[in-house]
């Protein structure tokens, strides 16, 4: 399987297609899922060209989920959630759509479910309001 420059997450790493970021560093860029399945729903993705977990360099994977880790602490503590979800998908048959590595970091609050995948977002100034929460516990 081969990389596809065009993919949706490439492009944004590119800065050719809005999106609502977070946090980067030298190797990994986190912004806010499209998409959320709660309310803070983050992307955690490396800078590098990988597909996903099967073929990216160890190094950068050490620094995706060192960011992980980060994140989840921080989305947490901004917006007072009480548990979190990571998830993270390999090619079609387990479930990936972007074909970029990504990992999510899906923040869970007591007594509500997850909501369903691929519901674009409602209410982008929520979205935008949420992540500035998260974004002012990096500073
Ligand atoms: P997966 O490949 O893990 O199944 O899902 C890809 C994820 O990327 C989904 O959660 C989806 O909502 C998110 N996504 C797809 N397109 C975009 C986009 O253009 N911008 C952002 N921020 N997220 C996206």
């Amino acid at each position: 399987m081969t990389y596809d420059d065009n993919n949706i997450f490439a492009k944004i790493l590119r800065g050719e297609i809005p999106s609502e970021n977070v946090y980067e560093n030298d190797k990994v860029l986190v912004f806010m899922d499209i998409m959320p399945r709660s309310p803070g729903h983050l992307l955690v993705i490396p800078k590098s060209k990988c597909r996903n977990i099967l073929d990216i360099d160890i190094e950068d994977l050490h620094a995706v989920i060192e960011t992980v880790q980060m994140m989840a602490k921080i989305v947490l503590k901004a917006l007072k959630a009480d548990g979190v979800t990571i998830q993270q998908f390999n090619e079609a048959p387990g479930g990936q759509e972007v074909f970029h590595l990504h990992f999510h970091i899906i923040p869970r609050y007591s007594g509500e479910r997850m909501g369903l995948p691929g519901k674009m977002v409602e209410d982008m100034s929520a979205l935008k309001n949420q992540a500035d929460k998260i974004r002012s516990l990096l500073k």
